[in-house]
C-alpha cells in the first residue's frame, strides 16, 4: 500500500517572500487535529508509541460505544448502525496493522504514521467507482480524526508542534492562526489561497523566509514529512523532488544567499540618489520578533508598526500596560530613529473575540480600524494612552489606519485630547507634540487629500488597501490577484494627488504599503516625490541599492512620461524598457513574477 510517490510534481503559485528552501513540510489542517511529527530513534520508543496507538485505539472504541448507547437511550436505534459503521472501519486489521508497521519502518510517532496511513486509504477510497464506497471516505475521515484527538489529546493539540524545522502547508493563514505557530521552527509558508498582499505574505516577508501563495490545492497534494521545495522567487512548488532537481535547487539557492549577503555592504550608505537626493527608508513591523532583522537591515526608523497581533491569539484584550510595555521594547530598540505606531486595525481579516463584530458580507468594507474603534471607545482609548505614554520615551508617531472622511479626523483628534487630559491629570509624561498622521488607503481620503493635510502631521499612504478599493480587486482573492495593478493609471494619479496635496500644506509622505518595498516601483516612487518608503526588513537594502543607482531628474522625467499613459500595459511596458536592462539582478525576482 505505501507506493513509491510520483517525483518532482511541480505546482505554480505566487512567490511572495523571496528565497529557496528545501525542507519537509507540515500540514496545518483548519478545523482538523493538527498532527505533531517527531522520529523515534530507540527501539524501547518504538513499541511505547505502538502501545499509546493501541490505547488510542481502545479508547476512541469506548467512546463509540457510548455514543451508541446514548443514540439508542434516546430513541434513535437506527442511528447506531452508523456508530456501527464507525467501529468496523476502527478494528480494522488493516489500519491497525498497517499504521504500527509504519511506525516500526519509519521510525515515527503514531499520529504522524495513521495520518499517513489514513491519507493512503483516503486515495484508495476516492478511485472507487462505486459512488456508496466513495463516500466511505468521510466515514473513514471522521474516525480517523477521533482516534488522532484520543492519540494526542485535545487540550494539548498545537497548531504547529514540531520538533524539527518545517514548511507549513495551509490553506490560508490568518494572523490569528500564525500567532499559534512556532515562528522559530517554520522555514517558510505555502497556501492554497491569498495573493502578495495577504497576511501569510507580509508575515513571510517579516520573518524573512520564503513563501508561495494562491496554490489552490496544496494541501489536498502534500502530505506532512513530505519532501519538497519552495522556490519563493517564482512561485514554484516542487513535491518530492528527485536527486538531480534537488542538485539544482540547492545550487540556485546558494547564488542566491551569495547575493542577499552582498546587498549588506549597503547598509552602512545612505538613501541618497547620484545627484543627492535624500530620502527615508524605514521598517514595517508587526512582532517585536522583528526588531533584529530590521536592525540588521539598517532601517531608519518604524514607518508602519501593524498592532494587530497585541489583540490576536488571547482570550482578553491586552491591558494599556501591556501595551505601553510592547511599545517600549520596540522604541528603546529604535530610538533616536521614529517609531510609527499605528492604531489596531482589527476587523476585516483580523477578528478578536472579545469585540463583539457581528458577521459581514463584505469585511474589507465593514467595522474594521478607526470605525470600530471609534464604535468601541474605551478600547481604542486604552491603545491611544498607551501609545502617548510611549512617546515619552523617544521619538513616537501615532497612525490611524482606513480615515475616510474629516469627520473621523475630528473624532480622533478629540479622543486624543482627551487621552492626553488625562494623562497629564495624572502627571504622566507624554510627548505633547506627538505627531498624529493617517493612512491614506481609501480614495475618498484621496480626494480630500487637501482637507486632511490641514488637520494633521503627515501621511503614509497604504496601497495595499488603497489598490484594494479603488480598483475593486479583493486584495486576498488569488482569482483577480492578476488584476490588482499598482501602475494602473488611476493608481499613479491617486499618488500624485496625495503627495501634492500633502507638500502644499509642508507635511511629510510615507508610503507603507507593498508597493513601496518593490525595488521595480522605487524610482517612479523617488520621482513622485515621496519623502519615507516604509517596507519590510528584507526589501530596505535592494531598495537603498536602486536609489544610490538613480538620478532623482531622470526618476521626475520617468513619472512625467507615464502620467500620460493611459492604459497600465503602456506604463508596464515602459517600466520594464527602462528598468531592467539598467537592473538585472535586483528587479530579478519581480521579472520573474511579473
Ligand atoms: C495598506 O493597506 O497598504 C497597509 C499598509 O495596511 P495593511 O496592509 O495593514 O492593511
Ligand atoms: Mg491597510
Amino acid at each position: 500500500m505505501q507506493s513509491q510517490p510520483t517525483q518532482d510534481v511541480r505546482l505554480q503559485g505566487i512567490g511572495v517572500s523571496s528565497g529557496i528552501i528545501l525542507g519537509k513540510a507540515f500540514l496545518v489542517e483548519q478545523g482538523k487535529v493538527e498532527v505533531p511529527t517527531f522520529s523515534l530513534l530507540e527501539k524501547d520508543e518504538i513499541e511505547k508509541e505502538i502501545k499509546v496507538f493501541l490505547k488510542a485505539i481502545e479508547t476512541t472504541r469506548n467512546q463509540f460505544l457510548e455514543t451508541k448507547k446514548d443514540i439508542r437511550k434516546k430513541g434513535f436505534k437506527k442511528g447506531g448502525f452508523i456508530i456501527d459503521a464507525y467501529l468496523m472501519i476502527l478494528e480494522d486489521k488493516l489500519l491497525i496493522k498497517e499504521t504500527t508497521n509504519h511506525i516500526r519502518k519509519e521510525k515515527i510517532n503514531a499520529a504522524w504514521a495513521l495520518k499517513s496511513v489514513l491519507n493512503n486509504l483516503q486515495k484508495a477510497f476516492s478511485e472507487i467507482e462505486d459512488n456508496y464506497l466513495r463516500e466511505r471516505k468521510t466515514d473513514l475521515d471522521y474516525v480517523g480524526q477521533c482516534i488522532l484527538k484520543n492519540l494526542i489529546g485535545e487540550e494539548k493539540i498545537d497548531r504547529c508542534k514540531v520538533s524539527e524545522k518545517v514548511i507549513i502547508v495551509a490553506h490560508d493563514l490568518s494572523p490569528a492562526d500564525s500567532a499559534h505557530l512556532d515562528l522559530e521552527k517554520v522555514l517558510g509558508f505555502i497556501t492554497d489561497v491569498g495573493g502578495r498582499t495577504s497576511h501569510t505574505a507580509i508575515m513571510a516577508r517579516a520573518l524573512q523566509i520564503p513563501a508561495v501563495v494562491g496554490l489552490e490545492t496544496v494541501t489536498r497534494q502534500i502530505q506532512s514529512g513530505d519532501s519538497i521545495i519552495v522556490d519563493g522567487i517564482s512561485g514554484e512548488v516542487i513535491i518530492h523532488p528527485s536527486q538531480s532537481v534537488f542538485n539544482d535547487y540547492r545550487a540556485k539557492k546558494e547564488k542566491y544567499d551569495y547575493f542577499e549577503k552582498e546587498l549588506l555592504k549597503f547598509k552602512p550608505l545612505l538613501a541618497e540618489t547620484r545627484d543627492g537626493y535624500r530620502i527615508r527608508l524605514l521598517a514595517n513591523i508587526e512582532i517585536t520578533e522583528e526588531l533584529p532583522s530590521v536592525l540588521h537591515h539598517g532601517a531608519e526608523g518604524i514607518g508602519l508598526y501593524r498592532t494587530e497581533f497585541l489583540y490576536l491569539n488571547r482570550p482578553d484584550l491586552p491591558s494599556e500596560e501591556q501595551h505601553f510595555q510592547t511599545y517600549r521594547k520596540v522604541i528603546e530598540k529604535i530610538s533616536p530613529n521614529p517609531t510609527t505606531i499605528r492604531t489596531f486595525d482589527l476587523g476585516g481579516d483580523k477578528f478578536i473575540s472579545r469585540i463583539n463584530v457581528a458577521r459581514e458580507m463584505n469585511p474589507a468594507l465593514g467595522l474594521r480600524a478607526i470605525r470600530l474603534g471609534l464604535r468601541e471607545v474605551d478600547i481604542f482609548k486604552t491603545q491611544i494612552r498607551a501609545i502617548l505614554r510611549s512617546s515619552a520615551l523617544g521619538k513616537v508617531r501615532i497612525l490611524f489606519p482606513m480615515v475616510s472622511g474629516m469627520q473621523e479626523i475630528y473624532q480622533i483628534k478629540d479622543l486624543i485630547a482627551d487621552v492626553k487630559e488625562e494623562l497629564k491629570a495624572k502627571g504622566q509624561p507624554f510627548d505633547p507634540a506627538i505627531e498624529v498622521g493617517v493612512m491614506i488607503e481609501i480614495p475618498s481620503a484621496v480626494v480630500i487629500a487637501d482637507l486632511l493635510a490641514k488637520e494633521v502631521d503627515f501621511f503614509s499612504i497604504g496601497t495595499n488597501d488603497l489598490i484594494q478599493y479603488l480598483l475593486a480587486i479583493d486584495r486576498v482573492n488569488e482569482h483577480v490577484s492578476h488584476l490588482y495593478k499598482p501602475l494602473h493609471p488611476a493608481v499613479l494619479r491617486f499618488i500624485k494627488r496625495t503627495v501634492d496635496a500633502a507638500h502644499a500644506e509642508g507635511i511629510r509622505v510615507s508610503m507603507c504599503g507593498e508597493m513601496a518595498g518593490e525595488p521595480f516601483y522605487t524610482p517612479i516612487l523617488l520621482g513622485f516625490g515621496i519623502d519615507e518608503l516604509s517596507m519590510n526588513a528584507l526589501s530596505l537594502l535592494k531598495v537603498k541599492k536602486i536609489i544610490r543607482s538613480t538620478y532623482y531628474r531622470e526618476c521626475q522625467q520617468m513619472v512625467n512620461k507615464i502620467l500620460k499613459f493611459s492604459i497600465t500595459q503602456e506604463v508596464e511596458d515602459f517600466l520594464h524598457q527602462e528598468l531592467f536592462s539598467r537592473f538585472p539582478e535586483e528587479l530579478r525576482d519581480f521579472k520573474l513574477n511579473h
